[in-house]
């Protein structure tokens, strides 16, 4: 059973003032992958990062992937979240999971529900042995041993409902169960995170809801991970990318300009902190980094 000896990333959301940062990686699928999160890793840690996390698959290898790197990165002296998702497991895969993140030193855990291969909007289907939603992961963590867990939140709302009220609802719902800590999906109109915030906070409900700021690097990949979130993409954000050109580097500098915007405007607006979606590089969050402290937010 974990047992934390540090301050725990909702203690620290709790006490502190100054916001707080996390980078969030995927589990490299190769040698040369694992170099590489090696190296970004190294330059990012120079940021002094409040957490680091790692996705999660629900497949067996990409579950291995998960944990090995999750346990590389435990060797860092970045607190480290470690993500789970109930996607296509039993709940004996998932306590087997809990185990080893458990014997690598994890004791935070982002719980989400994870997708069908189809995607966000292809219809759910429970496992057989398994669990039905979040909510119910984030108990089972619970009970597994002394967590601190985060879980998802929906800026745009989620393509399976479309629903604001319905996400803001479920927030509770998982806080509810135990979780105390969200990170959003990626969105890019500051508004769409307020706005959930309000509806979260009429709910009685005063989780920190750390934003995700998706650093944009190309306009192809930028479209395809909208696609694949249910993310609204601004045409005024697809605008400014074009507008680059074919130049990659003018393309990520651009993007930059565009995250650092938006995150300005969000930890101005009383967000806690950030997290960034890495996508295991680190020139563009780097980049994003300095833009932010020029503008002294
Ligand atoms: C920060 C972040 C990290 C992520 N990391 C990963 C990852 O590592 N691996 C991965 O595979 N995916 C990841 N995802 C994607 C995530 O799995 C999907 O967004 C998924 O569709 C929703 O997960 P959830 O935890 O919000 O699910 P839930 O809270 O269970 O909600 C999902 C949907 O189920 C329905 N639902 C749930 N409970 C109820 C209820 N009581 N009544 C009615 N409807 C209900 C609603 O339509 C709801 O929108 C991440 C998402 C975010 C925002």
């Amino acid at each position: 059973m974990p047992v934390s000896t540090r301050v725990s990333l909702a203690d620290q959301l709790r006490m502190s003032s100054a916001p707080i940062f996390g980078f969030e990686f995927f589990p490299p699928k190769d040698d040369q992958g694992v170099a590489r999160l090696t190296r970004t890793v190294q330059h990012l840690e120079s940021l002094a990062p409040d957490f680091v996390s790692v996705t999660y698959g629900a497949n067996g290898s990409s579950r291995q992937r998960t944990i090995a790197a999750t346990e590389r990165l435990r060797e860092t002296s970045i607190r480290t979240v470690a993500h789970l998702t109930c996607a296509s497991q039993a709940v004996s895969e998932l306590n087997a999971t809990l185990d080893q993140y458990t014997a690598v030193g994890v004791d935070h855990v982002l719980a989400i529900r994870g997708d069908m291969p189809g995607g966000p909007t292809a219809p759910w289907q429970q496992h057989p042995n398994g669990l039905a939603n979040a909510t119910e992961l984030v108990r089972l963590v619970k009970s597994h041993g002394d967590y601190c867990v985060g879980v998802a939140a929906f800026p745009d709302p989620h393509p399976e409902h479309r629903d604001p009220d319905l996400d803001a609802r479920l927030l509770l719902d998982k806080v509810e169960a135990g979780a105390e800590f969200a990170i959003s999906q990626l969105f890019f109109d500051p508004d769409s995170y307020f706005d959930l915030v309000e509806r979260v906070r009429d709910l009685g409900c005063q989780v920190p809801i750390i934003p995700g700021i998706m650093p944009l690097t190309s306009l192809n990949q930028i479209q395809r991970f909208t696609e694949l979130s249910g993310a609204a993409l601004p045409a005024q954000v697809v605008e400014r990318l074009r507008a680059a050109g074919d130049d990659a580097e003018r393309v990520r500098h651009i993007g930059s300009r565009i995250a650092s915007e938006l995150a300005v405007t969000l930890l101005r607006g009383g967000a806690p902190g950030l997290q960034f979606f890495t996508q295991n590089r680190s020139t563009a969050t780097r980049e994003i980094f300095s833009m932010l402290l020029e503008r002294r937010w």
